[in-house]
């Protein structure tokens, strides 16, 4: 029996102890057991890649969680600092951490000092959960305060379960390591030779987004404040905060945009932002007009900016009638 099939029929036996037998406390502990016992299997390496004089990279080739891709769908980002690396984003479970530990063992000689998990989506924080015990349980875990608050909370448990479902199993074994340290706005992170600069927008992706910019190579790490060739997940975010918070980045003279999906570039702003003004403005002027939501998805869809960019985005046609609704509900809410 290999560890999957083990898994659904414990599973199934774990259904049926519930439904016949045993009361919920030893369901529970049963389910603690084998959790302990199976874990998912290992992931294979993805290279390490220089993205700037102080900033690494290993990049996600897909969007979204697969059985395949085994979660690996965040890319996770390095700060090479004298003191040691700074890790933005620790990726979708302890598989992936402990390969990004092993090509970061390759690279360089220096522990990881430090975590900072842009929101509480959980492929940007699972991970936490390998750095822990490889650098220990005192490793600072920073986070903004509401995105500690929402990990530790329901954020936490719903996320690992979604990613053991979405990638059938295979993430199995990954603890909800929640980050324990606050960053609010303005804050700033020395080490030694660098100097990182953490800017909150208010609502943007989730309400408690942290970008966080390394001074000295004027490179922004943006989180999902913007994405590349990828549809954000808009479900607890806002077009008119995202499109905002653009306008605030491009002043603090960054030129470099590395996000969590997608390929870093000095255009990723650019690309997002006429994305979401062909997906929200045309949401817009329906509620201006008194359109119902099934012509503004029309105009969406006509729309230049939108239908140049639909055959390239991942996730395009299973989330764009989702995006424009959330586009238009924001709209009227906005029309108010
Ligand atoms: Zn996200």
């Amino acid at each position: 029996m290999n560890r999957r099939q083990f898994l659904h029929s414990s599973a199934a036996f774990g259904a049926l102890t519930a439904a016949e037998f045993a009361p919920w406390q030893s369901i529970n502990a049963f389910a603690r057991e084998v959790e302990d016992f199976v874990r998912g299997p290992a992931i294979k390496d993805h290279p390490l890649r220089q993205v700037s004089k102080h900033v690494w990279m290993i990049f996600s080739p897909d969007g979204f969680p697969t059985p395949e891709n085994q979660g690996m769908m965040c890319n996770i980002s390095f700060v090479d600092t004298a003191r040691g690396l700074v890790v933005v984003d620790s990726g979708a479970s302890v598989q992936i951490g402990e390969m990004a530990i092993r090509q970061i063992r390759k690279a360089f000689n220096k522990p990881v000092i430090a975590i900072i998990n842009t929101h509480y989506h959980g492929d940007h924080w699972l991970g936490n959960h390998a750095y822990v015990e490889a650098y220990g349980k005192d490793l600072p875990l920073y986070a903004h305060p509401g995105t500690i608050k929402a990990v530790q909370g329901v954020q936490g448990k719903l996320w690992r379960t979604l990613m053991e479902q979405w990638t059938n199993q295979a993430t199995l074994g990954t603890r909800v390591v929640p980050p324990t340290q606050s960053l609010e706005h303005g804050a700033e992170l020395k080490f030694a030779d660098l100097t990182l600069r953490l800017h909150h927008f208010g609502t943007v992706h989730t309400p408690f987004d942290l970008c966080v910019e390394v001074v000295e190579d004027k490179l922004m790490l943006v989180g999902d404040v913007a994405m590349d060739r990828r549809i954000a997940n808009m479900d607890d975010g806002s077009y008119l905060g995202t499109l905002q918070a653009y306008e605030t980045l491009e002043k603090t003279g960054c030129s470099l945009w590395l996000p969590g999906h997608g390929e870093p570039g000095a255009q990723v702003l650019h690309w997002n932002r006429e994305l979401f003004e062909g997906i929200y403005r045309p949401c817009e002027q329906a509620i201006k007009d008194g359109l119902p939501l099934d012509t503004a998805k029309a105009q969406v869809l006509k729309d230049p900016r939108v239908a140049s960019r639909a055959k390239d985005t991942k996730g395009f046609e299973s989330n764009i009638g989702k995006y424009v609704s959330l586009a238009y509900l924001e709209a009227e809410a906005a029309g108010f």
